[in-house]
């Protein structure tokens, strides 16, 4: 028999795409020697997106939907697609064919040679604007000094996974999802490969300055406890600190001159204050994602799917 092949593709307000997409990945699979099936995964769009799909679906037999009830975010998208994907190995790529369909053939034929993950990495373009290409390399420079995992700086969400990793990944019960860095961290036989990345070929990008920022501090914090112990570090030196202020503070009001302290009490109040609501933040955000995770929340909801 010969192997099949999901192509999981998450979607929000891309409407102008997936025609374009559904249409290139059919012929780029009449040359393979390959059946796929394509899973779009609507993360809730308003634009329509879902009625393009569902007429997709109703006139080729390759493609598959899921649409959720509302926006889940792209990591949500991506979970459901592996949770839905039968192939014997799952492809996942962009909507709106920034990701190069031409690569997919080259990560098959890394698959068949025997690699469980072919990760792609992107190359710097001017594709990219300035802003998304330092805040990315600033992103991974951090998280690789905080975690155990290394990701190369320009990692995707564009790769292939061979069954064995799927099954590993459709089991994480983890609410915070990362895709970057589970893929890396599950292990596995693992090749990276580069590619150039398109220009968005309809509409805007989804991801907001918000959904960024989100999406890093998940990251960093679904792989490192370490800014929890800077923070007890930081508070340990600034203590010690303190501690030896004191006998200066003593000194000054036996010497009578307790009035010229003001400034410096007031520069310390200040400082301390900024230190721990810095440090209590850090604390925060690591209760907070124990406090999600412990209410075991399903991490997207279906509203409707041609998929049985
Ligand atoms: N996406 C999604 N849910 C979101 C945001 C984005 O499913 O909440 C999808 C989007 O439709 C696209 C992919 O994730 O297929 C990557 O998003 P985008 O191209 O906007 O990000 P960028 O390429 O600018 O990083
Ligand atoms: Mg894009």
């Amino acid at each position: 028999m010969t192997k099949l092949v999901s192509v999981v593709v998450p979607v929000y307000n891309e409407k102008d795409n997936v025609v374009l997409l559904s249409q290139t990945l059919r012929d780029t699979f009449a040359v393979l020697p390959y059946r796929y099936n394509t899973i779009f995964v609507d993360d809730g769009s308003t634009d329509g997106t879902a009625d393009v799909i569902r007429r997709l679906a109703a006139e080729n037999k390759h493609v598959r939907y899921i649409s959720f009830s509302r926006n889940f975010g792209h990591q949500a998208a991506l979970k459901a697609g592996l949770d839905m994907a039968d192939g014997d190995c799952v492809i996942s790529m962009d909507g709106d064919m920034q990701h190069p369909p031409e690569l997919i053939p080259v990560m098959l034929q890394k698959w068949e040679e025997g690699y469980d993950v072919v990760y792609t990495l992107r190359r710097e373009d001017e594709n990219l604007s300035y802003f998304k290409r330092t805040t990315s390399n600033a992103f991974y420079s951090m998280l690789n000094r905080l975690s155990d995992i290394t990701i190369e700086k320009g990692a995707a969400d564009f790769r292939l996974l061979n069954r064995n990793v799927v099954e590993v990944v459709r089991n994480f019960q983890e609410s915070d999802l990362f895709f970057r860095g589970l893929v890396k961290w599950s292990g596995f036989k693992q090749l990276g490969i580069e590619y150039d990345p398109a220009k968005r070929n309809s509409g805007v990008s989804k991801y907001t300055f918000k959904k960024m920022m989100r999406f890093a501090l998940q990251g960093i914090t679904s792989f490192s406890t370490k800014p929890l112990y800077a923070a007890i570090y930081l508070g340990f030196v600034f203590s010690l600190l303190a501690l030896l202020y004191i006998p200066y503070v003593l000194y000054s009001y036996w010497m009578g001159h307790v009035i010229s302290g003001w400034a410096s009490i007031i520069v310390t109040i200040a400082f301390f204050g900024g230190m721990q609501l810095m440090i209590l933040g850090i604390i925060g955000l690591y209760l907070g994602k124990l406090f999600m995770q412990s209410k075991k929340r399903p991490i997207y909801i279906v509203k409707e799917s041609n998929i049985s």
